[in-house]
């Protein structure tokens, strides 16, 4: 004789038996075991949802926090999430797609899988481009003299009455390279150009008549046989 045992309800492939709050208020919520998918890592038991019907499936969050210096921390943000809509009429909420939303969750997109794909070769071309921007950002800013690397190694160099190469000397910005020995530029009367002192506190006097072109490149050629006798003492 057999003995008859209630079924086990069946669980899909995919998916196992996970509990979840549902109820209009604290006092009336029940649990409930509902089908979630293993991708899911929502808490439905924290997370209480007023009717059956409301219960999302969510998986973790993949963001791109943009950072600024200007003002707010993270103005703009990018969150994806894979989430189905077990109750959706369309087959596309259905399924398991890919949510991707802004910080406050005032806009969203729905992305299939190809699409989410497509968004990602974006994404990698988006990178390439910002890459080239901050390229061309630093070399504009080395031409206005803020401190870079290269710059700030020259300076060690020269700081310390190590050698510098010429053609450090040729390649640096001129106003950087007045930075790095440490050059007060002053003027005198007549068109000549004149180089005293020693790296940290040294005075480029140019006469006052001299253009700006020739000045800078008078003072390179100062500076470079300045560094040629350093390097031979
Ligand atoms: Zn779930």
């Amino acid at each position: 004789m057999n003995s008859t045992v209630a079924a086990t309800p069946t669980v899909k492939p995919g998916y196992r038996l996970m509990p979840a709050t549902v109820g209009r208020t604290n006092a009336t919520s029940v649990t409930v075991y509902i089908e979630c998918p293993t991708w899911c890592t929502e808490d439905h038991v924290d997370e209480p949802v007023r009717d059956i019907e409301d219960v999302m499936h969510r998986g973790d969050i993949a963001a791109v926090y943009v950072p600024t210096f200007g003002y707010g921390a993270y103005p703009i943000q990018m969150h994806a999430t894979v989430e189905s809509d077990p109750v959706a009429t369309e087959p596309e909420f259905k399924a398991a797609h890919i949510t991707v939303q802004d910080a406050g969750g005032n806009s969203y997109s729905h992305l299939t899988p190809e699409m989410a794909e497509r968004l990602a070769d974006e994404v990698v071309g988006f990178a390439a481009q910002l890459r080239h921007q901050a390229r061309t950002c630093r070399l504009a800013n080395q031409v206005t003299g803020d401190s870079d690397p290269d710059m700030d190694e020259a300076l060690r160099r020269v700081r310390l009455g190590a050698s510098v190469q010429s053609s450090d000397i040729e390649a640096m910005p001129i106003d950087r390279l007045l930075k790095a020995f440490g050059v007060t530029v002053t003027e005198a009367d007549g068109n000549g150009a004149e180089l005293f002192g020693e790296p940290g506190a040294m005075e480029f006097r140019v006469g006052r008549a001299t253009r700006q072109q020739l000045r800078d490149s008078e003072a390179r050629r100062l500076l470079a046989e300045y560094a040629a006798g350093a390097r031979r003492a």
